[in-house]
């Protein structure tokens, strides 16, 4: 039978050699041309053909597609080759079941699952009805990067170069993680003709400074006020955060502008304009009873997104979890922004994570469990014959 056949094809042992070869190339963003020519190879070696797309000179998207052989949907298999600086994690070793050292959870054991699944699918000879892609990106982690990769992917599902009905990024935990809150950092400037003058000329009701508290105390109440509004039943309230609060130069003299930046995060159902728009609301009152210039901004911005629990893929791959795992996937969603961000806005494909593990990513002692490893590459197995057809 087809499950058995598939599930006996992922080789625990193949699965975790490739991670820890993945894992011995240093990768982190921006120098990522070795682990890609690397992974280039090991996609090679099970067969696929590789379309290599320089995103800059050495910085390659890899990009293989199992052709079906019928019109069943295309999924994709997505995921990052590049990791966080290396920092005080130790070089790659195993120990037991597990092995350690810097993207081995994020995302280097995802990327070897994903290549395992792929090469259980070509060595039991099973054949899809619909396309299933591979493909890796760079560019993901550090912000110098800008997502220069995923932007890249993104142009090439648009101009046509790639297919996808849905897309699975092969990093999380290992539980359908559905839906991540847009995000944005906001910054709210407010400036004052009285700034700038010696406090002794300048009563302390006047001083733009004061009106900075006020407007934190109402900050504190919009948090209160999400708390106790629509919360999201995946992922929670909304938040309101603030990190830096910048006013003044002098200790006697008035502030020439007071600035609190921090970061939304907000459910589906509005976009970036709209929130920054009600930020700008909430600021203005303080704004008017100062005589206060204003000045609201935002960077980073990301759209939220939510592939709903009943899509065909998110169901094949809830299925193949139940299948591996022997429970029913957790069905999750995060304040977090990633990829699936970009993909679901820049291309408008349903996209969805299902990893091996992510408890360590991003920890001085990065690991991830071999187990958890061929589990995962079993899960994508399945999920692409049920999907694909
Ligand atoms: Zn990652």
């Amino acid at each position: 039978m087809q499950v058995d056949k598939l599930m006996a094809a992922v080789d625990a042992e193949w699965v975790a050699a490739r991670t820890r070869e993945l894992v011995e190339v240093f990768s982190v963003t921006m120098a990522e041309a070795e682990v890609c020519r690397l992974y280039e190879e090991m996609m090679r070696d099970i067969g696929l053909e590789v379309d290599v797309r320089e995103v800059t000179p050495g910085r390659n998207n890899l990009y293989a597609r199992i052709a079906g052989c019928g019109d069943g949907p295309a999924l994709m298999l997505n995921g990052h080759l590049d990791t966080i600086p290396v920092g005080n994690c130790p070089p790659c070793y195993r120990e037991g079941d597990r092995i350690y050292g810097r993207g081995t959870t994020d995302m280097k054991g995802g990327m070897a699952a994903a290549l395992a699944a792929v090469k259980a699918l070509v060595d039991t000879g099973v054949q899809l009805q619909g396309d299933l892609w591979l493909t890796a990106v760079v560019g993901h982690e550090e912000p110098e990067a800008q997502k220069d990769g995923p932007r890249a992917l993104i142009a090439d599902l648009n101009s046509g170069r790639i297919a996808a009905d849905r897309i699975v990024i092969v990093e999380g935990r290992d539980a359908l993680w559905v839906m991540s809150m847009g995000s944005m950092v906001f910054t709210v400037e407010l400036t004052s003709s009285a700034g700038g003058k010696h406090t002794q000329y300048v009563p302390f009701g006047d001083n733009p400074i004061r009106f900075v508290g006020d407007l934190i105390h109402r900050i504190h109440q919009c948090q209160v006020e999400l708390d106790a509004g629509q919360v999201h039943p995946l992922a929670g309230p909304e938040r309101i955060d603030l990190g830096i609060v910048e006013a003044g130069d002098y200790f006697n003299r008035t502030p020439l502008a007071c600035r609190l930046t921090g970061t939304r995060r907000w459910a589906p159902g509005r976009n970036a304009e709209q929130v920054l728009a009600e930020l700008e609301e909430l600021a203005r009152p303080f704004a008017e009873s100062g005589e206060l210039g204003l000045r609201i901004s935002m960077e980073h911005q990301r759209e939220p997104f939510e592939t709903p629990g009943e899509d065909a893929a998110v169901q094949a791959v809830g299925r193949a979890h139940a299948e591996v795992c022997g429970s029913a996937a957790d069905l999750v969603g995060m304040r977090i922004v990633g990829d699936a961000n970009l993909y679901v806005h820049g291309a408008g494909v349903a996209t969805f994570y299902y990893g091996p593990s992510n408890e360590t990513a991003h920890a001085d002692l990065e690991w991830v469990e071999v187990e958890r490893l061929q589990r995962a590459a079993q899960v994508y197995a399945l999920a692409a014959a049920e999907y694909c057809g």
